[in-house]
């Protein structure tokens, strides 16, 4: 009888091709989507600072520890579990443990166990590394408070005013949020980690969109995160009775914004690109009644691109449209720019060095943009950054219907784990 051989492929020294275990995964994503998961399956509930991302955050560091990782809850909330006990760069796997209110039970917390299914398979295989690895499960990441919390406090960019200002929509202070998990928000500065520090920043996290699916392919690597800006737009006419006022002696502020709606699709056709998004999210309607003509409308504007400068093209062709529309329909045009975030940028290397894995591993792959935040975006500021999607079904997240297929998890983590030994091993 032939003995079985595996064969282990020697790239740079390292082996290659290793594989992660779907059930252990399987399992750990059930075990967390437990803490804040409703048992009608109405989603996760499981917000930054609440009772059930605290308990979370408890359960995975004895599990961290479990696997002898030198783990710890640093200022902010973040939980991190260290392999290899050098002071080297080390490659940071993270992402998010808290969930949008009725979230799924993949987002965010599946880069977070994929991080602990690479250490446990570097374990099980004694794969040397010269690099430490550490996962980090980051806090706040999904805008309770602002978001990202975690992710800004270890690249620097979260400042004292910023903590002592941010608020939930109910009130709640963040630094009372904190307090009452018996964390004092001046530490959350010192989870501040220097750029030399780390060698490579990686995410692992589902599409949250439709075009993985739409494509066929099973690993999306990200070559950035779309900049965005939000602006508040005023559209004021004249409130009038909808009855006698005749259609051609309106100052209808709801015109505006219908007539504003339909020039979207010809602004990003003119300065555009197939990565520009522009959606006016939010109408209010003054003063609201079915019998009067809208005097006043107020409502959002979010774009989006890869550049920075087909970002000011949009924006300025968005704002010369709604002026002659104002002008067309007697309105005053008044707007505020909310916030103003530029695209940032992956690393060229881990990408290539993403593609490459993906390659071996015979999966089909696109080079895409995020058009959501993530965390990895504060870490394109400091570290070579890399970000791998996996596909989800009907492009659904933040809903309790929010699913990807066990195969893709897979691949996905697979990616992940030759990526980040090839990253640790040199
Ligand atoms: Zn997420």
């Amino acid at each position: 009888m032939r003995r079985l051989v595996i064969p282990v492929l020697a790239f740079k020294g390292v082996l290659i091709n290793c594989s992660v275990n779907i059930q252990r995964i399987e399992k750990d994503l059930y075990r967390l989507s437990e803490f804040g998961g409703n048992a009608a399956e109405k989603g996760i509930y499981r917000q930054g600072f609440s009772e059930a991302d605290w308990q979370a955050r408890s359960w995975l560091m004895d599990y961290f520890r479990q696997y002898g990782l030198v783990t710890h809850m640093d200022g902010v909330g973040n939980v991190c579990g260290r392999l290899g006990d050098n002071e080297l760069p080390a490659v940071l796997i993270g992402s998010h443990l808290d969930s949008v209110p009725a979230g799924g039970m993949f987002d965010g917390v599946l880069g977070v166990i994929a991080g602990l299914e690479c250490i446990r398979v570097i374990q099980e295989q004694k794969i040397p590394l010269k690099h430490p690895i550490e996962v980090i499960a980051t806090s706040e990441e999904e805008g309770r408070f602002g978001g990202m919390l975690g992710a800004q406090a270890l690249t620097g960019a979260l400042t004292l005013d910023w903590l002592e200002h941010a608020k939930a929509p109910d009130g709640l202070a963040l630094v009372d949020a904190m307090a009452q998990r018996g964390l004092d928000y001046h530490q959350a500065l010192h989870a501040y980690r220097t750029p030399e520090s780390i060698k490579a920043f990686l995410e692992l996290h589902i599409e949250q969109g439709p075009v993985l699916e739409a494509s066929g392919n099973s690993i999306g690597v990200v070559e950035g995160i779309s900049g965005i800006f939000k602006w508040l737009i005023k559209l004021i006419g004249k409130a009038d009775h909808a009855g006698t006022a005749p259609m051609n002696m309106r100052s209808d502020a709801f015109m505006g914004v219908a007539d504003f709606a339909h020039e979207i699709q010809r602004i990003i056709d003119e300065d555009g690109t197939d990565k520009s998004r522009l959606t006016i999210g939010r109408v209010e309607l003054k003063p609201g009644y079915a019998h009067t003509i809208p005097g006043e409308a107020d409502f959002t504007l979010v774009g989006r691109d890869m550049s920075e400068e087909v970002m000011h093209e949009l924006a300025t062709n968005c704002r010369k449209a709604l002026s002659s529309i104002a002008r067309r329909h007697r309105l005053m045009f008044e707007y505020e720019q909310m916030s103003w975030l530029g695209p940032k940028t992956c690393s060229q290397d881990i990408m290539s060095l993403i593609e490459t894995h993906t390659q071996k591993l015979n999966y089909s792959y696109e080079i895409m943009p995020s058009g959501a935040g993530h965390d990895a975006q504060f870490f394109t500021d400091i570290t070579p950054t890399g970000m791998i999607f996996i596909p989800s079904i009907g492009g659904i997240s933040h809903a309790p219907d929010e699913w990807s297929h066990w195969a893709d998890v897979e691949k996905g983590c697979n990616v992940l784990l030759n990526t980040v030994i090839e990253l640790a091993a040199e």
